[in-house]
């Protein structure tokens, strides 16, 4: 059965989950294949995780390379670098089979969207204000597009926050209620052929500098410009976290109203992996206030695979272990067709 994976290969960008997800398709028999941006090719040659590497002067030319991707028999994965750089508008443009529902990124990607989509599975979800003015208490204010939490600030007020915002004008961006409590970022693993959604992990993000300042006393900061105190969530890392055993059904349940609201948006729904970005009360409420509907970096510490993954699998299973050993299972049971887009 494995000989019939050696046909095809496992493709992504060389960035931001990549590792992984190639040594978890090698380990499941397929060939590997990194498109690396001239200059960032390093990590993939040296962990060995590559059969191929393609260079490309910017990750958007990975769309010139449907002929070369698919003569090679290749699976694209898809993870968040590749949804930024690529673009949701242009996914449908490349014609080389594709592991993931694109249909659903576009309501993972639109707030309103995804707050209906949310909602409508149970999740409780940080209020929204859609105007200032009806700030009522203390907020963060996100702003779209690349660059992720950079520059992300809080404010406590209408005024707080219209002293802030001054120093991002022109800047798009959304208001949401803070939610005061520990971050849980839920890994999970939706599985079309089995039906089950899997829990496969947990991490906390190390973010800079939110994450620095509690390093400095309050008189310290007092005396600091704003600039270098005001939090910023620039992420730089991702830390493994056990949730609370007493928690796992109620983590449980949420994966799988999300998948199953996402079939009502999307006919083949949500599958594979996906995230749930949560902050936990001290009255133990789970806040969801984002979805991520793809690999996330938040597995790579489980190369070797969760505490998780290890009850279920014993054996090491990444996340992108699991998605190559999907593709495998879809090849040898004849049903590529309900994996790939
Ligand atoms: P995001 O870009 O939505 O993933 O948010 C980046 C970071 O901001 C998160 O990792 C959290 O540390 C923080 N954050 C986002 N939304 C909230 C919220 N509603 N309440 C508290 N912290 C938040």
């Amino acid at each position: 059965m494995v000989a019939q994976n050696i046909h095809y290969s496992i493709a992504t960008l060389g960035s931001h989950s990549a590792l992984q997800i190639l040594k978890g398709a090698k380990d499941e028999g397929f060939r590997t294949i990194a498109i690396c941006r001239r200059g960032k090719e390093k990590p993939y040659q040296q962990f060995k995780v590559a059969d191929e590497i393609i260079l490309v002067d910017e990750y958007k030319d990975v769309l010139k390379l449907e002929k070369e991707l698919n003569k090679k028999n290749a699976i694209l994965i898809p993870h968040a670098s590749y949804i930024q750089y690529v673009g949701i508008e242009n996914l449908e443009k490349l014609k080389v089979p594709y592991f993931g529902c694109k249909g659903i990124l576009l309501w993972e990607s639109d707030r309103n969207k995804e707050k209906i989509w949310l909602t409508r599975a149970g999740c409780k979800l940080p209020k929204v204000f859609p105007r200032p003015e009806l700030i009522d208490r203390p907020v963060i204010v996100k702003f779209h597009g690349a660059g992720g939490g950079k520059g992300y600030f809080l404010a406590k007020n209408i005024q707080d926050f219209k002293e802030k915002i001054k120093l991002h004008p022109g800047k798009q961006y959304v208001i949401q209620e803070y939610i005061l409590g520990v971050h849980m970022y839920a890994h999970y693993f939706n599985s079309p052929l089995t039906g089950e959604t899997e829990i496969m992990g947990f991490d906390k993000r190390y973010e800079s500098n939110v994450d620095g300042i509690g390093r400095i006393s309050a008189r310290d900061q007092m005396v600091l410009p704003p600039e270098k105190i005001d939090p910023s969530y620039v992420i730089v890392g991702n830390i493994p976290v056990v949730v609370r055993e007493s928690f796992l059904p109620r983590f449980i349940e949420m994966g799988e109203q999300v998948v199953k609201e996402s079939r009502k948006i999307q006919k083949k729904g949500l599958y594979g992996p996906f995230c749930l970005e949560c902050v936990i009360t001290p009255e133990e409420e789970i806040y969801v206030f984002e979805i991520s509907a793809r690999i996330v970096a938040g597995t790579n510490p489980y190369i070797n695979g969760s505490p998780y993954t290890w009850l279920r699998y014993q054996e090491p299973m990444s996340t992108g272990r699991r998605m190559a050993r999907e593709i495998k299972l879809a090849i040898q049971q004849k049903r590529l067709q309900e994996v790939l887009e």
